[in-house]
């Protein structure tokens, strides 16, 4: 993942990591999660899943909806990776625990019902999350509305003093404002390399049992 972030930048709507802070425990849970995951070989590497999953996410902030209409880079939130003569999808597992939660220190990665989500609005930009994540899983890339880019307020370039783009953290959220609720990547897939794994339970975890050896 190429992390392209200014480092430590402030959010622009000023909210300090001080206001509304959660505690770990409140930011990630134990909820078994539901997931996408791919079948190991069978990715063909059209990107049929990354040019859906910009669609959908591009629907509220007015970028455009198809391919020959928008005029900004596409920033999927699942990557398809190639490994010598291999491709590979790669997203969010939506860990329990999850590290990116706490690594974030403005807590905008929060846990709701087993989704990991982002808070783009509170997101620094500090690109932690993207280290803190053992998949590869969170990009950071400028921030885009309505087909332009946001900048960051007070941040230019040091040479020519050109407002430089706010960036945010960006990564798979199941599709979760969608009205269907389903992953576009896991239909948009002519493949059917793609499938929404369920998470099992919900239920708390069996209590630990003793474990006694016999003295030898
Ligand atoms: S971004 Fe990475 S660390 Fe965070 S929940 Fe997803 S897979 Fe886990
Ligand atoms: S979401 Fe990631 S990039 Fe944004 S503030 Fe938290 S750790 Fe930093």
């Amino acid at each position: 993942m190429s992390g392209t972030g200014n480092m430590m930048h402030r959010p622009t709507d000023n909210r300090s990591a001080s206001t509304n802070r959660m505690g770990a425990a409140s930011r990630t849970s134990t909820v078994a999660s539901s997931f996408v995951v791919a079948d190991a070989g069978q990715c063909i590497g059209c990107k049929a899943c990354e040019l859906a999953c910009f669609a959908v996410h591009s629907q509220a902030n007015g970028i455009g909806a198809s391919v020959g209409t928008v005029s900004v880079p596409v920033l999927p939130k699942v990557y398809v990776v190639r490994t010598g003569e291999m491709y590979v999808p790669v997203q969010c597992r939506h860990c329990e625990n999850a590290p990116c939660a706490h690594a974030c220190p403005v807590q905008a990665i929060r846990q709701e019902d087993g989704v990991v989500m982002i808070d783009e609005e509170r997101c620094i930009g500090c690109t932690f999350c993207v280290l803190a994540c053992p998949f590869g899983a969170i990009e950071v890339s400028p921030v885009y509305r309505a087909g332009h880019v946001v900048t960051q307020s007070g941040l230019t370039h040091r040479a020519n003093r050109v407002a430089l783009p706010r960036t945010a953290a960006s990564k798979c959220d199941l599709c979760a404002e969608t009205e269907n609720g389903k992953p576009a990547c896991v239909e948009a897939c002519p493949n059917h390399v793609l499938r929404l794994a369920k998470g099992i339970s919900d239920s708390p975890p069996e209590p630990r049992r003793e474990v006694f050896f016999p003295r030898l």
